[in-house]
C-alpha cells in the first residue's frame, strides 16, 4: 500500500517561514555545544552522568520519584500504556488524543489496549463524561485500566486543561480505580503560558512525560517520570523495544540546555501564536481559535478551499503549515521564528485567500 506524502514536494521553493511543527527548530549554536563538551558513559547501564542529570532534574520538576530518559515522546506513551496495562484493556483519553490519532495505533498493536474517545471542549474531557464513561466492572466490559489527559491538548488548539480539570479527571479515575497517566508533551508550554508549577498539574498523575523536541527545541529526547517501581518496569520495555542506549549524554545534554534556556522564552512562541491568530482574524474566509498556547488552528471552510489545496499553495510561495483535516490548519510558533516572521506568514497567507 502507498501512503500519502506528509508534504507536498516542493524542494525547488526555499522554505521562508516554517509554521509546520515545533519539531522543526534545529539545535542552536550553543546547544550544539553543549552536546560536544557532554560527558558520556553506557546510558543502559546507568552509567551516563549527564542523563542520570536529566532524568533526576525532571523527576524533580515534575514531584516523581524516578524518570528514565527515551528516544521519542511516543516511546514515553507507549511504555506507560505497556507498563499501567494488559491485553484487553480499556484506556479512556479524549477523542482527539495523539494515542489515538498518531501513534500508528500503537496501544492496541502493542499493549491490546483500546482507547476509548471521549468528548469534550478543546480537547479537555469534562469531568461528566469521564463519569459517564465509567463501567461498573463485569465479566462483559473491558477492564478500565488507565486514563490519559494531554497537556496540552495538540489537536485541541494548543489547549491548556486548567489544574482544576487535571484533578478532577484524576480523582473520577482514582476513584474507579484507574491509573493515570498524562502526555505532557507540551506541558512546559501550560506551565509558561499559566505561570503554574508544573507540580501542580501533574500531582494526580501516576505518570507523566515532558517532550524535549517540541517547543523546547532538542533534537532527540523524552523524560518519563513516575515512582520508582513504575520507572523499573519502563526500563523492561525500554529494553524490550531496543530503546536502551549507549552514549545518550550527548542527547540529553540538549535536553538539559533545553531546561536552562528555552523553557522562559516559550512566551514569545505565545506572543507570536497570539500576534499570528490576531492577524489572520482580519483576514476574509479565515476563522481562528484564539489560541492558549503556541498552536493556532485556522477553519478555512469559508474560503470553500480545502486544507490540504491551501497548503500546498502557501508551500510554493515560501510557508510551510500543516493540515489537520479536511477544513482546518495548523500553524504553530517555534524557537525559529520571530515576530517578523509572522508577519511574513501573513502576507504569504493573505496572497494565497486573494
Ligand atoms: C508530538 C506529540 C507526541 C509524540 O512525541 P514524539 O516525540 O513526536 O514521539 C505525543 N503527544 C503529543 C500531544 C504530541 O504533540
Amino acid at each position: 500500500m502507498a501512503y500519502a506524502p506528509l508534504l507536498a514536494d516542493t524542494r525547488a521553493v526555499p522554505v521562508r517561514v516554517n509554521l509546520y511543527s515545533d519539531t522543526q527548530t534545529k539545535p542552536t549554536a550553543p546547544m550544539r555545544a553543549a552536546m560536544a563538551a557532554a560527558e558520556v558513559g553506557d546510558e543502559q547501564l546507568g552509567l551516563d552522568p549527564t542523563v542520570n542529570a536529566l532524568t533526576a532534574r525532571v523527576a524533580a520538576l515534575l514531584s516523581k520519584e524516578k524518570a528514565v530518559f527515551l528516544p521519542t515522546g511516543t516511546m514515553c506513551n507507549e511504555i506507560a500504556i505497556l507498563v499501567h496495562c494488559r491485553a484487553g484493556d480499556e484506556i479512556l483519553a479524549h477523542e482527539t488524543a495523539h494515542i489515538i490519532a498518531a501513534e500508528g495505533g500503537a496501544p492496541w498493536a502493542l499493549a491490546g489496549a483500546r482507547v476509548r474517545g471521549l468528548a469534550g471542549d478543546r480537547g479537555i474531557v469534562s469531568t461528566a463524561a469521564l463519569e459517564a464513561a465509567i463501567t461498573h466492572p463485569s465479566r462483559y466490559s473491558a477492564p478500565q485500566r488507565l486514563a490519559v489527559a494531554e497537556q496540552t491538548s495538540n489537536l485541541g488548539g494548543g489547549s491548556i486543561w486548567p489544574p482544576a480539570a487535571l484533578a478532577d479527571f484524576a480523582r473520577v479515575a482514582k476513584a474507579a480505580g484507574l491509573a493515570t497517566h498524562m502526555d505532557g508533551a507540551r506541558l512546559m508550554n501550560a506551565v509558561v503560558a499559566t505561570n503554574i508549577p508544573a507540580t501542580e498539574m501533574t500531582a494526580g498523575y501516576d505518570s507523566v512525560w515532558i517532550d524535549f523536541t517540541k517547543g523546547l527545541g532538542a533534537p532527540i529526547g523524552a523524560v518519563l517520570a513516575g515512582s520508582e517501581a513504575f520507572i523499573d518496569a519502563c526500563w523492561v520495555w525500554k529494553q524490550r523495544l531496543g530503546g536502551a542506549l549507549r552514549q545518550a549524554g550527548i542527547a540529553a545534554a540538549a535536553c538539559l540546555y533545553a531546561l536552562e534556556h528555552h523553557v522562559e522564552r516559550l512566551a514569545e512562541d505565545h506572543a507570536n501564536a497570539a500576534r499570528l491568530a490576531a492577524a489572520l482574524a482580519g483576514l476574509q474566509h479565515f476563522s481562528v481559535e484564539t489560541p492558549q498556547t503556541n498552536l493556532v488552528f485556522i477553519d478555512c471552510r469559508a474560503s470553500g478551499r480545502r486544507a490540504a489545496e491551501i497548503s500546498a499553495a502557501c508551500r510554493r510561495k515560501g510557508l510551510m503549515v500543516s493540515t489537520m483535516g479536511e477544513w482546518r490548519l495548523r500553524a504553530c510558533t517555534h524557537l525559529d521564528v520571530d515576530a517578523a516572521k509572522i508577519d511574513e506568514a501573513v502576507a504569504i497567507l493573505a496572497e494565497v485567500l486573494a
